[in-house]
């Protein structure tokens, strides 16, 4: 069975892993580096990302996530952690908070690259978007010309939250891309 990491610290850690055990996936809590060990992959939640830069801190957690081979999904909060003034481990910059503070949380029908079927109900909650990244990132998917969506390699980030909802699509390919991973 798929084991996969969910940070803990701060956040939306506990939708996310419902998600997964729907799905049919082990969850496991990450809280201090050994929990990192044996895991398939990774998500990094949502939640406010100056507490999660100082629970990582804290927990002494900045290298070994950034030490974590395997596919990484971090989302809203998440995405910034992955930046470069962050974890540094996604060629892109997050403006935090990009739609405006409390105003723009909103609901918007994403067309993303890679998923089939409709475009995907995402929710954004003081959001950031992506305002510069390099050239191996692809992007998957914007709002108003801003880059929401975004991979590079097996490191895939949404500045909306795909674990509120009932579509599963991106949990569902995070998944796929974890099996046959470290077992
Ligand atoms: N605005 C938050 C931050 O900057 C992110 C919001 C979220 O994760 N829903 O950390």
């Amino acid at each position: 069975m798929t084991l996969i990491g969910v940070l803990a610290l701060q956040g939306g850690f506990a939708a996310h892993a419902h998600m997964l055990h729907g799905l049919g996936a082990d969850v496991r809590e990450v809280r201090v580096p050994e929990d990192l060990s044996g895991l398939d992959g990774l998500i990094i939640p949502g939640g406010e990302s100056t507490t999660m830069t100082l629970g990582i801190e804290r927990e002494g957690l900045a290298q070994p996530l950034r030490a974590f081979r395997g596919p990484v999904f971090g989302t809203c909060a998440g995405l910034i952690m992955l930046d470069r003034e962050h974890l540094g481990m996604m060629d892109i910059e997050a403006r935090r908070n990009a739609f405006g503070r409390q105003v723009r949380s909103f609901e918007a029908d994403l067309a993303i690259a890679e998923l089939d079927g409709p475009p995907l109900r995402a929710v954004f909650i003081r959001a950031p978007w992506i305002a510069a990244h390099g050239d191996d990132v692809e992007i998957l998917a914007s709002v108003e010309g801003h880059p929401v969506a975004a991979r590079q390699g097996d490191v895939l980030a949404v500045a909306f939250h795909p674990e509120l909802g009932d579509d599963t699509r991106l949990h569902e390919r995070f998944l796929a891309s974890c099996n046959g991973g470290r077992g």
